[in-house]
């Protein structure tokens, strides 16, 4: 216990209670006294088809046997051209090309930097600004926590990109409580883009705006009806390249395969990851229209290289075995279908918990559901934490960003797993003070 510094962990805490995962298998972890956990996030919002899946530990172990590593610079490996083709056809109609990183931050910033570069080797490198939302994430690297909207992440690091802006979020409790799926009010909210643009900046210097479809990390914040449409219109009117963070809200999270569909809006640039592995291997990816990489290509004149940027890691081949593996899962068990069956079911028992003492709001989407409690006065937070550690106590595991609980399931969980769920959950409430 001494030597492991444990990331986004309360450390000190930790080493008087750890809380030790042993192995997984569909929907349960277990713990190192052998307790059963229900896994009520996906891990953190990546197992979405359930722990410890065949087909996909036995392409990981063929592959490591067959092609451990390969360079991804000026060489390849058929896998990586594979699972480009098999993401690119599952993805949003229009958004054909893929360029793969390992996580999501690796893709925020993947994404900003072709965002800029983009507009720059077309000739337009006065478009060098970006726009990202009041508790936004889009990960920990230095883009992403630039153009994210969470203070606490930036504090100690004051050398953040400056050339940004932020929206505001669309939470609005007054408005917004206790809606079930889209929130009625709050699509006006985009307006304030082209506000910010026409009077603090010049449109014409910004380069990308860059959202979550639904803010995950930071409480499950579903977008308002028309919001994203409105947020495309404005985009579209002065040139600006929408970036969809879909890290959590892709393969079937929202109850559709992508957030992009499910509100009907295509970015220019996705970024994913999470999912797109299971989970099990590393692995994300920035999905581009063709057009953006064609301007790549048109462009490069003499620069041998198109796009100087990439990671060792890039399309490794574990996570390409991977991940071939688990669009297959997708596909066959019909996952996002699946989520959007049990979607009527997950709504009902989160819902019901409407009325138990501290619950300030209810917000739920597809297979992902926030419940907001009401801080203790001079404890932020800690509301939140003692409910996910009673919900561990009784063999759950949920999640929580200060007061706000998450739960975002494998979509393999079945009904009576919703129901406990739920049911642990308001326990928790009411066993907390
Ligand atoms: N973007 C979003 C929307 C996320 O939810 C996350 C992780 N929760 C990230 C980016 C960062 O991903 P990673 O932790 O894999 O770097």
């Amino acid at each position: 216990m001494q030597a492991y510094w444990m990331p986004f962990t309360a450390n000190r805490q930790f080493k008087s209670a750890p809380r030790m995962l042993v192995s997984a298998d569909g929907m349960y972890y277990k713990d190192d006294a052998g307790r059963d956990i229900l896994d009520g996030c996906a891990g953190l919002w990546c197992v979405n088809a359930g722990h410890n899946r065949k087909p996909i530990v036995e392409a990981i172990q063929r592959q490591a046997a067959t092609l451990d590593y390969a360079p991804p610079f000026q060489l390849g490996h058929p896998l990586a051209f594979e699972a480009a083709e098999q993401l690119a056809a599952m993805a949003p109609k229009g958004l054909g090309k893929v360029f793969f990183v390992n996580s999501g931050s690796e893709a925020a910033d993947t994404a900003l930097k072709m965002a800029i570069a983009y507009h720059r080797v077309r000739g337009d490198a006065a478009r060098v600004k970006l726009v990202g939302r009041e508790r936004g994430y889009h990960g920990v690297n230095f883009g992403g926590i630039s153009v994210g909207g969470i203070a606490g992440n930036r504090k100690l690091f004051p050398v953040t990109l400056t050339a940004t802006d932020h929206l505001k979020s669309t939470h609005d409790l007054a408005r917004n409580a206790f809606s079930r799926g889209e929130p009625e009010y709050g699509a006006e909210l985009a307006d304030e883009l082209e506000a910010r643009i026409t009077t603090l900046h010049d449109p014409s210097t910004i380069a990308a705006v860059i959202v979550e479809p639904m803010a995950g990390s930071t409480g499950v914040l579903i977008p308002p009806k028309g919001y994203l449409k409105r947020l495309r219109e404005i985009c579209d009117k002065y040139g600006i390249l929408l970036i969809f963070d879909e890290v959590i809200t892709g393969f079937g999270r929202l109850g559709a395969d992508w957030a992009a569909n499910r509100f009907d809006v295509l970015p220019d640039i996705l970024t994913c990851a999470k999912g797109l592995s299971n989970g099990v291997v590393p692995m994300g990816a920035v999905l581009v229209k063709p057009e953006i990489h064609d301007a790549f290509m048109a462009a490069a004149g003499d620069r041998m290289i198109e796009f100087p940027h990439g990671y060792t890691y890039s399309a490794h081949p574990l996570a390409c075995a991977a991940s071939i593996a688990t669009l297959n899962l997708y596909r066959e068990e019909d996952l996002f279908g699946r989520a959007a069956a049990l979607a009527p079911r997950f709504e009902e028992k989160a819902h019901a918990l409407r009325g138990e003492r501290h619950v300030k709001d209810i917000r739920n989407l597809g297979l992902v559901a926030g419940i907001e409690l009401d801080s203790r006065p001079g404890a932020a937070g800690q509301r939140g934490f003692d409910v996910f550690l009673k919900c561990w106590e009784k063999g759950v595991l949920v999640r929580f960003t200060g007061d706000i609980i998450a739960c975002s399931p494998p979509l393999i969980i079945e009904e009576q797993e919703i129901d406990r769920l739920f049911a642990a959950i308001g326990e928790a409430i009411r066993e907390t003070e």
